[in-house]
């Protein structure tokens, strides 16, 4: 994502403390409290400007949705959005996605959605995949027995590398696409790379896959 200076968005950040959170790691374990009710708790990851995850708690208000997002300059246009949106079920939560452990104790988010996440195509940043086995790890920690990555690019290599990565982990591969906007899946929320790859030609592939029960 081409980042623009935006010297204000820390303190507009700062300022909207019912959509950003400021203190994530004390709210671990807690969620059902800072978002005063029972309901699941799906998170995305490199949420960007927030149009995916906005318009999945517009749909699903019986969910509870956090975006995560580590650069502030992107994050404060989601921030745009829910404000304008006003929904009691999304927040926002300006981090690195390596720090999950220390907002979410075991088992607290049910879905992790990642959607266009960076490719990073040099072998040798590898370790910043938001699909290399190092956050498999973290996302294991965070989700409960049986629950699910949902995975959407339209990166071919990122999309097999991904495949690969899932399955030697040992995930199940539970659907696949590799090509969503022409397959019969319902109810698809398009993120802002979405729309504009898509409306080049792109194909966008999509899986989502499960981690196994724990011994
Ligand atoms: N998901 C959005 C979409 O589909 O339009 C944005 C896609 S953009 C290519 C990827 C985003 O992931 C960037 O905004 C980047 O800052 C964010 N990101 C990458 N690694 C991250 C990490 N470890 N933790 C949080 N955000 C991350």
């Amino acid at each position: 994502m081409r980042l623009r200076n935006k010297p204000w968005a820390k303190d507009k950040l700062e300022q909207n403390p019912q959509y950003v959170i400021q203190d994530p790691a004390a709210c671990r374990g807690k969620w059902s409290e800072v978002f005063d009710n029972q309901q699941p708790l799906h998170i995305e990851i490199g949420t960007g400007k927030g149009q995916f995850i906005t318009g999945m708690a517009k749909a699903n208000p019986n969910i509870n949705y956090i975006g995560i997002e580590m650069q502030e300059s992107v994050i404060v246009s989601a921030l745009d959005l829910l404000i304008e949106e006003q929904l009691p079920n999304c927040k926002l939560l300006n981090s690195d996605a390596a720090d999950l452990r220390e907002f979410f104790s075991n088992g607290e988010v049910g879905r992790v959605y990642l959607n266009f996440s960076d490719p990073w195509p040099k072998t040798r940043h590898e370790k910043r995949r938001l699909t290399f086995k190092s956050f498999l790890d973290v996302y294991a920690e965070v989700l409960p027995e049986d629950g699910e990555i949902h995975f959407k690019t339209d990166n071919q290599g990122l999309f097999e590398y991904s495949l690969v990565s899932f399955s030697e982990y040992g995930l199940t591969l539970k659907y696949v696409s590799l090509d969503l906007h022409k397959s019969e899946f319902e109810g698809n929320i398009m993120t802002e790379y979405e729309e504009k790859f898509s409306s080049k030609g792109n194909r966008i592939y999509r899986c989502e896959v499960g981690y196994p029960a724990r011994k």
